[in-house]
């Protein structure tokens, strides 16, 4: 594998800019693309990096990391943009890292597609949002094939203060949709624990604290259920189309290997739901109101 000098960065959103940043930081050369053509001259002028096309950065880069919506938004950039062009002129051996949480079943595909042109593949989503994107010290889940991890792990040290390498392609993908899976029905379970209480006569932030502190206890009530919802700020800074969109990634790979877990589906239809009523850009704390108004007219009826 090349040593790894120049860096390409694809998607310079709310993520990818502070993380393209800190690799600028971490003496790296690098050569970023978005579709917004001026957020990546602007953000190449800030963060002291140079913009490019998908061909130019194929020509002058050893590595690519995509920080994209979805997989789709990947395999264009590879594949179809500029007629194939980035994965067309990259080099021999060099190192394509998809940080983006996408479809690990279609990241398997990416790892085949872009092995047959000589190319490596690594996925190594995040986990952490914004704040730890900034600060370098986000969580990032590693599946390839081992020489083509241990190639990627000085430059994910660049970003992310824990990695975890955890198997073959496409696993860092899975790892990442079954995390936001139980992170995001242990938000339901928590919000219908309230509704339910709170009806019966339970104090909904006594509720909270007693769950923390016994087996009830999870991300949601130390981080979220009263910061956001019981307190009504529903600012916790993630939104309900991201969570959406992961726990729905959880319930395909489910579906595509046969698995049976009822609660995936159940989860993701909960949360596609409230996306559809509340909004996809809303923080996903909002998917509560939803629930809540769902319940009162249940009583209604
Ligand atoms: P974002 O919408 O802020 O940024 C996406 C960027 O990609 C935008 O700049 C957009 O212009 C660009 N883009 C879209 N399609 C493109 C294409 N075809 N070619 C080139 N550029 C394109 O999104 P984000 O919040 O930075 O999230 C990026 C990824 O990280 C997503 O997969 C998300 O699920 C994941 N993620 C986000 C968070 C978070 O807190 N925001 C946390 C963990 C993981």
């Amino acid at each position: 594998m090349p040593d790894i000098k120049t860096i390409g960065f694809i998607g310079i959103g709310n993520m990818g800019r502070p993380m393209a940043a800190n690799l600028v930081k971490g003496g790296y050369q690098v050569v970023i693309y978005d579709l917004d053509a001026k957020r990546a001259q602007q953000a190449a002028k800030d963060i002291g990096a140079t913009a490019a096309t998908l061909a130019e950065m194929g020509k002058q880069t050893d590595a690519v990391i995509t920080m994209l919506p979805t997989g789709k938004e990947v395999r264009a950039c590879l594949f179809e943009s500029e007629g194939g062009a980035l994965a067309n002129n990259l080099p021999k051996g060099a190192l394509v890292i998809d940080m983006s949480s996408s479809d690990p079943v279609g990241s398997r595909e990416t790892h085949a597609d872009l092995a047959k042109r000589g190319l490596a593949f690594v996925d190594a989503p995040v986990s952490g949002g914004v704040p730890r994107a900034t600060d370098g010290s986000l969580a990032i889940m590693i599946g390839g094939d081992a020489a083509a991890v241990e190639a990627a792990k000085p430059v994910l040290a660049k970003m992310g203060k824990r990695l975890f390498a955890v198997g073959g392609p496409g696993n860092g993908h899975a790892m990442k949709a079954l995390n936001n899976f139980v992170a995001g029905t242990a938000f339901i379970a928590v919000s219908e624990a309230l509704l339910v209480g709170r009806k019966f006569g339970l104090d909904p932030g006594a509720m909270v604290d007693v769950m923390d502190a016994s087996s009830g206890h999870s991300f949601c009530t130390e981080h979220v259920a009263k910061q956001h919802v019981v307190s009504r700020q529903f600012a916790s800074g993630f939104a309900l189309g991201l969570m959406a969109k992961d726990v729905g990634i959880a319930a395909g790979l489910a579906r595509a290997i046969g698995s049976d877990s009822p609660l995936i589906g159940m989860s993701s239809a909960l949360f596609d739901e409230a996306r559809d009523k509340v909004g996809s850009e809303k923080d996903h704390t909002l998917a509560y109101t939803h629930w809540e108004a769902r319940d009162k007219k249940a009583a209604a009826e």
